[in-house]
């Protein structure tokens, strides 16, 4: 007996994408249940476990009933699950446009070419700095984005250090974040005026929106 292939899932809803260089623009969002990371200030520990086992294709029904030509996996980790790589798949077939938010603790080698990545390299106030896969870095487009999320200082300089070592400014779109009620975006702005990096500073328009915890949004 053969099985179709089947992701977890904790919501399928439509928004505005939040954050990135499609911030603004409306966005259908996957968000695959689980993460083998902990992150201190990880805003999506909801979906860290539950959600429901969906196949691929009832998915890609639902993307497609929401109508809307941008979509997004996101989680929890979603290469954290085997079969995301196939949905992208089929989701490109259907003629959507598909970006992924990974944490870049997993090898984004798996990913059809067109993907647009949107990886982070985890700063120490995360507490996961060693998870970073380095070697993903090898694997990005110049399309794609990498983006560091502050805490504090420290973590703005070990950014502004990883750059310069990695030349990721010449190489990737670079975004900045603030974690959200540890680092006051005036201080991350007026830290990046003093110095400037060739750099987007985003803020997640959808807290801005919605407030800072609700969910399906
Ligand atoms: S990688 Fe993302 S989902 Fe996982 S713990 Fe960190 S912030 Fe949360």
């Amino acid at each position: 007996m053969s099985h179709s292939p089947t992701l977890r899932l904790t919501e399928i809803y439509a928004s505005i994408q939040g954050e990135s260089s499609f911030a603004g623009v409306p966005c259908t969002f996957i968000r695959l249940t689980g993460c083998p990371l902990r992150c201190r200030w990880c805003d999506t520990a909801y979906a860290f476990a539950g959600g429901e086992e969906w196949t691929l294709a009832d998915i890609v029904t639902k993307v497609l009933a929401l109508k809307v030509p941008l979509v997004e996996l996101t989680g929890g980790e979603p290469l954290a699950q085997v079969a995301a790589p196939e949905l992208v798949r089929l989701l490109q077939a259907e003629g959507l446009q598909v970006l992924i938010e990974t944490s870049g603790a997993e090898d984004i080698a798996v990913l059809p070419a067109s993907t647009h990545v949107i990886m982070d390299l985890k700063c120490p106030g995360s507490g996961m700095e060693e998870r970073n896969l380095w070697r993903n870095l090898e694997h990005l487009k110049p399309s794609d984005e990498i983006k560091f999320v502050l805490a504090h200082r420290a973590d703005y300089d070990w950014a502004r250090a990883v750059i310069a070592r990695e030349d990721l400014a010449e190489r990737f779109q670079v975004l900045f974040s603030c974690a959200w009620g540890l680092l006051a975006p005036k201080d991350l702005a007026a830290w990046l005026v003093e110095d400037p990096v060739r750099c987007r500073m985003q803020l997640q328009q959808h807290k801005y929106i919605w407030g800072p915890r609700a969910k399906g949004v």
